[in-house]
C-alpha cells in the first residue's frame, strides 16, 4: 500500500476517471446515525449535518444504538428493486421532497448472533465513512425499528455493470479498460480509507442512471471491514468465482480485493470466468491452483498489455500482486493508453450476454420451483402452516413457528429451523405469510432434490415432450413478466449442449447445478468448517 493512503491520491484517481461524476450535493435528509468507530483516520464526509434525534422516549435499537424510528414516517416504500442474501431493496420516495431513493431492509431476526449485529452496524459505519465519494453509493440515512434495519441510499436506476457493456453493442479493449479504471479507482479509494470490500463482483456495481456516461457506483458493503496495515483476516467470505486463494487459506488483507477485480477483468475480456468448474469446491480447487489460461479464444487476439495486467492482478502471491495504485498506473488501463480500440471478437459479447442471462434464468427457475410444488406437497405444507397459525390470521409469528415446529416433532434439525427462519421472513416484518413460508420451505432443499428439479422442468415443458423448446421457455418466462427474446435465445444456446435447439432434462439439470458467478456470498458462519 506504499503509494496509497493519501486522500489526495484517491481524489486524483477519481478525477482521472471519465465515468466519475462530480461529488453529489449535500444529502437531502441528514443521516440518522454517525459512525461510532473507525480504524481509519480519514474524516467523515462533509455536507451532512446531524439530525435531531427522534423522540428521546423511543426505545434504543440494539443494532444502531439510537432511538428507534419508523422509516415510513419519512419515506413511502415502493416496488422491490432487488434482493440479496441479507436484504430486500425497495424503491422509496421522500414524503416531502419527492426524491426517489433506494431502501435496503435487513430483517433483525436474521441477525441471530452478536457478530451478525456487528456486521450490520459495520455496514452502516462503512457506508457513512465512504459517503461523498463519487463512485460509492451514498447513504442518506439508517433507521431501526422493532423488526428491521433500513438503509436509505441514493437510487441506482441504471442497472448492473454488464448492462453497460451489453447495451453498447460495440465493445473494445478500450471500453473494458475504461470500466476497469472506474472499478479500480473505487477500490483504491476504499483501500486508502482503510476499507476492504471483500465481495467485489459485477453484481455489486450499479449504474446511477440510464445515460451513457452515468457513473458507476459500488454497493453492498455488507461483508466489508476496516483494516489496518499488516492486519491479517481469517474469515472466508466472498463469492466463489471471485474469491482469492489466500482468503481460502484464511490469511489475507486488502490484496484479496485486487484478485477479485482481476477475475472481473478476465471476464470482461473473455466473457467467462478464469476459475470455472461444475461445483463450488471444484472452483475453489481451481482458484488455489491459480492457473490462468490464455490459450483458448479470444485470447490470441487480445493485446499483450491486457494479458500482462490480468496476470499481475491474478498473481497467486498477494505480496507480488499489483496494488490498486499500481493497477491505475499500468499502461493498458490508462486513458488513451495501450488498450486497442478495435472491436473484440463477437464471441466475448455473446458469452457476456449468456453469463448475465443465465443468472437471471436461474433466479426465475428458483421462483418457479417455489411456486409449482405437487398438490400433495402443498397440502402437507398448508396443514403444517395451519397447525402453527393458531389464531388463523394467515400469518405466523416467529414464536408460533418455533413452538409449532417443536410440537410437531419436526424432523428438522436446529440448524435447519434456523435456516428456515432466516429464509422465511423475506420482507423482514417479523411475520411469515403462507407464500413466504412455502418459498422458504422449498428453499431449504431446492437445488439438490431431483424431484424439485423435475417439477421445475415439467413446468417449462408445457406439452410434456421431454424438451423445453424456445416457445415454451418464452411463454413460461413471459407469464412471470421476465425476459426479452434475445435473452431467451442466449439461455437456450448456453444450456443446449447437444445443439438441437432445445433443452432436455439432463441439460436442464446440468444448467441448474452449474456455478453462475452470482452464487450467494459465502456465509462466513457456514464456512468455518471448510476443509481445504
Ligand atoms: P445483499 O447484501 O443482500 O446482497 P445488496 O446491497 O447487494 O444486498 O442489494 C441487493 C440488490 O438490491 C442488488 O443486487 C440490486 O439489484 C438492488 N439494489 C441495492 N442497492 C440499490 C440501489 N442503491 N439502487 C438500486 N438498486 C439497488
Ligand atoms: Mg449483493
Amino acid at each position: 500500500m506504499g503509494q496509497c493512503c493519501s486522500k489526495g491520491a484517491a481524489a486524483a484517481a477519481a478525477a482521472d476517471d471519465p465515468a466519475a461524476a462530480p461529488p453529489p450535493p449535500p444529502a437531502a435528509s441528514a443521516p440518522r446515525v454517525e459512525p461510532t468507530a473507525s480504524s481509519s483516520s480519514a474524516s467523515n464526509r462533509g455536507g451532512a449535518s446531524k439530525a435531531a434525534p427522534p423522540s428521546s422516549s423511543a426505545p434504543v435499537g440494539e443494532v444502531l444504538g439510537r432511538p428507534m424510528e419508523d422509516v415510513r414516517a419519512t419515506y413511502s416504500i415502493g416496488k422491490e428493486l432487488g434482493r440479496g442474501q441479507f436484504g430486500v431493496t425497495h424503491l422509496c420516495t421522500h414524503r416531502t421532497s419527492g426524491e426517489k431513493l433506494a431502501c435496503k431492509t435487513i430483517a433483525k431476526r436474521k441477525l441471530s448472533t452478536r457478530e451478525d449485529l456487528e456486521d450490520v452496524r459495520r455496514e452502516v459505519q462503512i457506508m457513512y465513512h465512504l459517503s461523498g465519494q463519487p463512485n460509492i453509493v451514498d447513504l442518506r440515512g439508517a433507521y431501526e425499528d422493532k423488526h428491521s434495519v433500513h438503509l436509505v441510499m441514493e437510487l441506482c436506476a441504471g442497472g448492473e455493470l454488464f448492462d453497460r457493456i451489453i447495451a453498447r453493442g460495440h465493445y473494445t479493449e478500450r471500453a473494458a479498460a475504461s470500466l476497469l479504471r472506474a472499478i479500480v479507482g473505487i477500490v483504491h479509494t476504499c483501500h486508502c480509507m482503510g476499507v476492504m470490500h471483500r465481495d467485489l463482483k459485477p453484481e455489486n456495481f450499479l449504474l446511477l442512471g440510464k445515460a451513457d456516461d452515468a457513473p458507476l457506483k459500488a454497493t453492498d458493503f455488507g461483508l466489508s471491514v476496516f483494516f489496518k496495515e499488516g492486519e491479517v483476516f481469517r474469515d472466508i467470505v466472498g463469492s466463489a468465482y471471485y474469491i482469492a486463494p489466500e482468503v481460502l487459506k484464511r490469511r489475507y488483507g486488502p490484496e484479496a480485493d485486487i484478485w477479485s477485480i482481476g477475475v472481473m477483468l478476465y471476464i470482461f475480456l473473455a466473457g467467462v470466468p478464469p476459475f470455472w468448474a461444475e461445483n463450488e469446491n471444484a472452483i475453489f480447487t481451481a482458484v488455489l491452483r491459480g492457473h490462468v489460461d490464455f490459450s483458448g479464444d479470444p485470447w490470441p487476439a487480445i493485446s499483450a498489455g491486457a494479458k500482462d495486467l490480468v496476470k499481475k492482478m491474478l498473481n497467486i502471491n498477494p505480496k507480488e500482486r499489483l496494488t490498486a495504485f499500481q493497477v491505475l498506473n499500468h499502461p493498458w488501463i490508462k486513458e488513451d493508453g495501450d488498450a486497442p480500440d478495435t472491436p473484440l471478437d463477437n464471441v466475448v459479447l455473446n458469452r457476456l450476454k449468456q453469463f448475465r442471462a443465465m443468472n437471471q434464468f436461474k433466479k426465475a427457475a428458483l421462483r418457479v420451483i417455489a411456486g409449482c410444488l405437487s398438490e400433495e406437497e402443498i397440502k402437507g405444507l398448508k396443514e403444517m402452516f395451519k397447525n402453527i397459525d393458531k389464531d388463523n390470521s394467515g400469518t405466523i409469528t416467529l414464536e408460533e413457528l418455533k413452538n409449532g415446529l417443536a410440537k410437531q416433532g419436526t424432523k428438522l434439525s436446529d440448524n435447519e429451523i434456523e435456516q428456515l427462519m432466516e429464509a422465511a421472513d423475506a420482507d423482514g416484518n417479523g411475520l411469515i405469510d403462507y407464500e413466504e413460508f412455502v418459498t422458504a420451505t422449498v428453499h431449504m432443499n431446492k437445488m439438490d432434490r431431483e424431484e424439485h428439479l423435475y417439477t421445475a422442468f415439467q413446468y417449462f415443458d408445457k406439452d410434456n415432450s421431454g424438451f423445453i423448446t424456445r416457445d415454451e421457455l418464452e411463454q413460461a418466462l413471459k407469464e412471470k413478466g421476465l425476459y426479452d427474446a434475445q435473452e431467451i435465445k442466449e439461455v437456450i444456446s448456453e444450456a443446449d449442449t447437444d445443439n438441437d435447439g432445445r433443452i432436455d432434462y439432463s441439460e436442464f439439470v446440468a444448467m441448474m447445478r452449474k456455478g453462475t458467478g452470482t452464487a450467494e456470498p459465502t456465509n462466513p458462519k457456514k464456512r468455518r468448517d471448510l476443509v481445504l
